[in-house]
């Protein structure tokens, strides 16, 4: 029998967020802006297969139905598509993400889909391949572009699309991202930027409150829709002349934690109760053999018992977040 993983604030947990590598081959001024460096915090190999298997197995047992491969870039595993079919073999779960910077999808997506893959989130920052380029460290803009329009050939009725909301360097940019929107159906996620530690001076410069669009959409006449239990954290709005959607994501808006339902595995195994929390609790000892998932499933229901209600990010304290790469955003 399925127990629905809760915590002491009566939230319940559908959503698991599970990075499959830190390795990155973009250079993103707000994640990593020196580019990857192995041995960093983890000088650990990422999960295997196997244990990628039992963790999602366990996850489904209570209650996950929504995996998202995150990292890192998850595509730069060259076992991926295999990864994605791992994650299929639960039933019980029922939606399969991934969040990309795009390398690969033009390359892969069709073969993704095929392994069981049902939604994608591509990270774009900008519309200008220039200042892609300047935000990534990499000349990429067109060859993400066409993995969009992959995505689609590809069986995708839609995509969604992650855009940092930077101070001057996008904010002044929401008729461009409109009109690209206006005949696509993507789903536009502003996110707000986060302070992370080795991103203190970057946040102080480009952080805006994502308040302000909406403020903007709504006098424009877009709609906020309702969310469902396994969705992630974006205030959803939408208009009669668009296919495409405006998605808000605002981690320091007031209540923001209240209707957090995920909890995160990182690339070594380790869970973690918030993507600002602390040192994270060790999964990887209990992934390696079938025999453990029961007390695997105890280790997970225990540490939820100290998730606590709220971040602390409007101290300043990002926990043990040097970067967003290390747990996957
Ligand atoms: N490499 C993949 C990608 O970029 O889509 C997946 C991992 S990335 C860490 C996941 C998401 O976190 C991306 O959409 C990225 O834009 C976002 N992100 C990274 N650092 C961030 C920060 N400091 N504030 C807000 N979002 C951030
Ligand atoms: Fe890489 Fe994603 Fe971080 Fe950009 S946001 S550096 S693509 S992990």
């Amino acid at each position: 029998m399925v127990s629905q993983l809760t915590d002491a604030f009566a939230r319940k947990f559908y959503y698991l967020r599970l990075s499959i590598t830190d390795v990155c081959n973009f250079r993103c001024t707000y994640c990593l802006p020196d580019g990857y460096k192995p041995g960093g915090v983890t000088n650990k190999s990422f999960l295997n297969l196997d244990e990628i298997r039992r963790v999602t197995r366990t996850f489904a047992a209570l209650g996950t139905e929504k995996v998202r491969l995150t990292g890192g870039e998850p595509s730069l595993r060259r076992d991926f598509t295999d990864v994605i079919a791992a994650v299929r073999e639960n039933a019980a779960i029922r939606q399969i993400a991934v969040t990309t910077n795009g390398y690969r999808l033009a390359r892969d997506v069709a073969q993704w889909r095929d392994a069981g893959l049902t939604a994608i989130n591509v990270s774009v920052d900008s519309l200008d391949a220039r200042q892609f380029h300047a935000i990534t460290g990499q000349d990429k803009f067109h060859q993400v572009m066409a993995g969009i329009d992959a995505a689609f050939d590809a069986g995708f009725e839609r995509v969604k699309v992650n855009t940092v909301l930077m101070r001057d360097v996008n904010h002044h940019q929401l008729d461009t991202f409109l009109n690209w929107i206006q005949p696509r159906p993507i789903q536009l996620r502003f996110i707000e930027l986060m302070e992370t530690g080795e991103g203190s001076e970057l946040f102080r410069k480009h952080h805006l409150s994502g308040a302000v669009l909406r403020d903007e959409l709504l006098r424009r006449g877009w709609i906020r829709q309702l969310r469902s239990r396994s969705d992630g954290p974006a205030q959803v709005f939408c208009h009669p002349d668009y296919a495409g959607e405006i998605g808000l994501i605002m981690p320091y808006e007031k209540d923001f934690c209240a209707s957090c339902n995920r909890l995160r595995v990182s690339s070594v195994g380790k869970l973690h109760l918030c993507l600002f929390g602390d040192g994270g609790v060790d999964l990887r000892e209990l992934l390696q053999d079938d025999s453990q998932q029961a007390a695997l499933e105890a280790r997970i229901a225990g540490a939820l018992s100290h998730k606590k209600q709220t971040h602390f990010l409007h101290q300043g304290n990002t926990g043990i977040t040097q970067n967003l790469s290390y747990i996957g955003g």
